[in-house]
């Protein structure tokens, strides 16, 4: 159990990451299970959508022809009585619209044949003869079985309009005139004008009817089509017939019977268009948990920074206190001796007195250190340049060492460069405490190695100075940490060894202030070379890569 809550701690951070990938990847899922459900529903709702446009078309058609032959066509049987007919042809004027390209009157109520007055609508007179020979054949078929009712005496049992599109260039619609016994005794009719229909009332229909169903948009996207009874197309509403077959029809009602209003997707069919939001809102979702899948990675990538380095600081206060601890007990305790004056030998005297020295230089390096590193994170640390002799700097950082060397037990083999160095732009007391830092890890992590080699030389457009020792060496894959704030290897020897983890932050800073670069080579076991490269130059242009 406490096994498990250690992992656990150990590991907070990616069980995090886990609650809450998981249940975002079960939420996918369900968003996934929906949309494929909602791809079936909204391809079934568009063609519910599409059929219910297309019936509100038929429907005011059917509506607008019958209402109009209600109006018209409603007469009574007194019509027939002496003299009545000629007052027609006015009632016909006055009631008449687009709609109809002729009215007529059947009268049964004489003996023989039934007589058939058209009503002609440029001499506003009712007529025996029709100006179309072929419309007064349809009307004498279309009469025809209400004759032979009135001819049987039938009672009708209610009055209704009656359609008869035998003869489609001339529809035409009737009314039985009966009398108060229910009696056929007449028809009243009119013949339906199909120009009309087709070129103004049924084009305009459709457009009055689209944006109540459809977007500007959406009509852009739908093809209205209107076949005649051969299946022939007549139109297409409102872009020429394009993309597949009718996706659905509708046949019309009351008047035009044989024809078919269709309706179909210019570009995309009703699935296809359902597949695509399918894709669209699926992609959506998958976006929205990468994004999510990514900042939630961010953030934990940021708190898991964040504990590394308060984990650091922790150390480096650690460290540092222990860094600063060793030297002034030793400072103390040689004081202590000289003050007693338990020492009484001169050369004693000198020695403890180098010690103090070499002591109070540790601490001065480690202050230094550590007043650096606060002014270059709060971006304060200022450089000032001149034109230096990289030589005179190092050979001199060397001699101010020199009694530590002695006293650690190191041989530093200096190295100048074969050929003279050209002057750089440099500030001589950073990169000499630059040098000290590279210095100082050479002596700390050279283990029982007790030789350290300085060389200058020149690469390129550099001033190369480089420290190599033979001690515990770095391992490949922390080489280039090694260059981060508080960064320590905590892997091998180096653990017997205190330090802040700041120096190689700083020296790293401080090169690259200068244009520079450093570079590590380095091998376990084998021992460490690191390489300040200055350009020469005047200092601005950078060196870029390295670290
Ligand atoms: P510090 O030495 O105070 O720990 P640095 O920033 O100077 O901090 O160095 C960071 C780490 O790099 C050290 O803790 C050590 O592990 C490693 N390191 C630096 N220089 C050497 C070297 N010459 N040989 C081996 N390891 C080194």
């Amino acid at each position: 159990m406490a096994k498990l809550k250690k992992l656990l701690k150990q590991h907070v951070l990616w069980v995090g990451f886990l609650a809450v990938l998981g249940p975002l990847l079960i939420i996918l899922g369900l968003q996934y299970k929906s949309l494929v459900k909602l791809e079936r529903t909204s391809a079934a709702a568009r063609r519910a959508m599409l059929k219910n446009f297309l019936e509100a078309v038929a429907t005011e058609a059917e509506y607008f022809y019958r209402t109009d032959a209600e109006r018209v066509l409603n007469i009574s049987p007194t019509v027939f009585t002496e003299g009545r007919l000629q007052k027609m042809a006015h009632y016909f004027k006055k009631k008449g619209c687009r709609a109809e390209k002729q009215f007529f009157l059947a009268d049964f109520t004489r003996r023989g044949e039934p007589s058939v007055q058209f009503y002609d609508p440029l001499l506003h007179v009712m007529e025996p003869h029709c100006r179309e020979p072929a419309i007064e054949r349809a009307v004498k078929v279309a009469c025809a079985p209400w004759y032979l009712l009135s001819w049987k005496r039938t009672a009708l049992d209610s009055v209704t309009l009656e359609v008869n599109e035998r003869d489609t260039q001339n529809r035409i619609i009737l009314n039985p005139i009966t009398d108060e016994a229910s009696r056929v005794v007449g028809v009243a009719g009119m013949i339906v004008d199909v120009g009309y229909f087709k070129d103004v009332y049924l084009p305009r229909l459709i457009r009055k009817t689209l944006p109540k169903f459809f977007s500007d948009h959406e009509q852009e996207e739908v093809v209205v089509t209107v076949r005649d009874g051969t299946g022939r197309l007549i139109y297409a509403i409102p872009h020429p017939v394009e993309g597949e077959d009718d996706e659905v029809t509708v046949p019309l009602q009351f008047i035009f019977k044989d024809w078919r209003l269709g309706i179909h997707g210019r570009f995309m069919t009703t699935e296809e268009l359902a597949r695509r939001h399918f894709f669209i809102n699926l992609s959506l979702s998958i976006l929205m948990t990468m994004v999510l899948i990514g900042g939630i990675a961010l953030a934990l990538r940021t708190a898991s920074r964040e504990m590394k380095l308060s984990k650091m600081k922790t150390d480096f206060v650690s460290n540092v206190s222990h860094e600063l601890r060793t030297p002034l007990a030793s400072i103390r305790v040689f004081g202590e001796f000289l003050r007693l004056g338990r020492v009484a030998e001169p050369e004693k005297v000198r020695q403890y007195g180098q010690y103090i020295e070499t002591e109070s230089q540790r601490l001065t390096q480690l202050i230094n250190n550590i007043l650096d590193f606060s002014r270059i994170e709060s971006g304060q640390k200022a450089y000032r340049f001149e034109r230096a002799d990289v030589t005179d700097i190092v050979s001199e950082t060397l001699n101010l060492l020199q009694v530590r060397f002695k006293q650690d037990g190191f041989r530093v083999h200096f190295h100048p460069s074969a050929e003279p160095l050209p002057p750089v732009l440099i500030d001589p007391d950073a990169i000499a405490r630059a040098f000290i830092n590279l210095l100082d890890n050479a002596i700390k992590y050279s283990g029982s190695a007790r030789e350290v080699h300085v060389r200058l030389g020149r690469e390129k457009r550099y001033v190369t100075i480089s420290v190599t020792d033979y001690g515990i060496g770095i391992p490949r894959e922390e080489q280039e940490k090694i260059f981060e704030k508080f960064h320590r290897v905590t892997t091998g020897l180096v653990h017997d060894v205190k330090g802040s983890g700041l120096g190689l932050s700083i020296v790293k800073h401080i090169v690259q202030a200068h244009g520079g670069r450093i570079a590590v080579e380095s091998e376990p076991g084998r021992g460490s070379t690191f390489t300040i490269y200055l350009p020469i130059g005047d200092g601005s242009d950078s060196a870029g890569g390295g670290h």
